[in-house]
């Protein structure tokens, strides 16, 4: 008998190869064990441009409603895109219009495996980022200045009353930038923190540069410490786990010293650029796994790779590829789990976890895709390569 489940998942479809992979996770790991109960959503561009992105936003909504989403790698459209595929428009990124929905953060955590070695050999335990999915240089003013100019910033309250404050006087050519956070966003930001820290067991970092950006990181800071006194100071230490905030540079240099084990709490560009150093050190990008987790406990589950197209390209001229579909696999198991979590559903529960155990088992007797068998390291195991299709079919034989 298969296990079910009482709530539907939002389940979002993708692009390329990642497209491919996901029908296969699912015919050959999920569907022969679990009455899957999905609420359907296409984000393939193909749909998302007949119905002008409707559906991306649709699905955002959805996840609210429900709770639990899963969600395929899509492709954000460029110019090169919208040639392609002869789009009407050139769409946001979904993960962007998902994000803004939720007003959630994104949790990225490497999926650890015997034979894979981080570049840091410290790191015995995974370290999960937990990038600030809002603001800052990603919805900035930006600015060239031709040439010599007063920049000023300019206030204007509710009441009418304005305030100017000097940037900088140009004496040539240059550029400007201005930009924000709100304090709703960076305590929701707070608030998924403390969350998954405590969900997961681990302690919560917090580094920025406060010694230098007084007021505006200052603020990070003082939501931060604030709602952690008042809110979470109890459970965190019943849990066992603390939370702390440091200079985002010392910061950078005890991760390196430590054996991992951290939530890092990132603003949005160093998040942005500490989860792809992560991902690296810790063997490769098809490895990393994601949730974003919204301050009111919505989650959405997704790779954080993106659609392979390099592969789909190969695919699609009819060679066999060997894409590594593990961190897609978890994207499952990680919404199976939580749904399993959520409705005190131990056969899910339990599903999830046998799901990602015989995966990792898999890759360490020796079978993998290709940018894995590449860099595995045994002494008593000898890598074998698999294309995408016969790995899948070796880890349903293990589950
Ligand atoms: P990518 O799809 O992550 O792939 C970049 C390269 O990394 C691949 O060519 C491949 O290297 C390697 N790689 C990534 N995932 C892999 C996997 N599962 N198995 C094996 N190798 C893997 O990034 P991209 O090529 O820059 O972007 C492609 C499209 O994805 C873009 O349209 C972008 O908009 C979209 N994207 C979506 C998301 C998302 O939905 N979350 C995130 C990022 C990018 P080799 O070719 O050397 O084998
Ligand atoms: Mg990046």
């Amino acid at each position: 008998m298969k296990i079910t489940y009482e709530k539907p998942i939002v389940e979002m479809q993708g692009d390329e190869m990642t497209r491919i992979l996901w029908d296969w996770i699912k015919e050959y790991l999920i569907t022969p064990y679990v009455e899957l109960k999905t609420e359907f959503y296409d984000l393939g561009l193909v749909h998302r441009d007949e119905t002008d992105d409707v559906v991306t936003r649709e699905a955002g909504e959805a996840i609210k409603r429900l709770g639990v989403g899963v969600k395929c790698a899509t492709i954000t459209p460029n110019n090169q895109r919208m040639e392609e595929y002869g789009l009407k428009r050139l769409y946001p990124s979904p993960n962007g219009t998902i994000r803004a929905i939720l007003d959630g953060t994104v949790f990225r955590t490497p999926i650890l495996v015997k034979g894979i070695t981080p570049y840091v050999p410290g790191w015995t335990q995974p370290i999960t980022i937990a990038r600030h999915a809002y603001g800052d240089v990603y919805k900035a003013t930006d600015v060239r200045i031709e040439g010599p100019a007063k920049a000023e910033l300019k206030v204007t309250a509710a009441d009418g009353t304005v305030t100017t404050y000097p940037v900088h006087d140009f004496k040539g050519a240059g550029v400007l930038q201005g930009m924000h956070n709100t304090d709703k966003s960076i305590s929701a930001f707070a608030h998924s923190c403390f969350n998954y820290a405590l969900s997961v067991k681990r302690d919560l970092w917090l580094g920025t540069k406060d010694t230098i950006s007084k007021i505006y990181d200052g603020r990070f800071k003082a939501i931060f410490a604030s709602i952690y006194e008042n809110e979470y100071k109890d459970a965190f230490e019943k849990a066992g786990i603390t939370y702390e905030y440091t200079l985002i540079d010392d910061c950078v240099a005890r991760v390196m010293r430590s054996n991992g084990g951290m939530v890092w709490a990132c603003k949005n560009y160093d998040g942005d650029v500490m989860s792809d150093m992560l991902a690296t050190a810790f063997g490769s990008l098809a490895m990393m796994s994601s949730v974003l987790v919204s301050p009111d406990g919505n989650y959405e589950y997704e790779a954080a790779h993106g659609t392979v197209t390099r592969h789909y390209y190969k695919y699609r001229a009819g060679e066999s590829t060997s894409t590594n579909p593990v961190a897609t696999i978890f994207a499952w198991s990680g919404a199976l789990g939580k749904r399993g979590e959520l409705e005190n559903n131990a056969a899910l529960v339990d599903f999830a976890a046998r799901l990602e155990k015989a995966t990792l088992s898999t890759i360490e007797s020796g079978y993998m895709t290709g940018d894995l068998a590449a860099i595995f390291k045994s002494d008593t195991v000898k890598p074998v390569k698999l294309e995408s299709e016969a790995f899948l079919k070796a880890i349903a034989e293990r589950i």
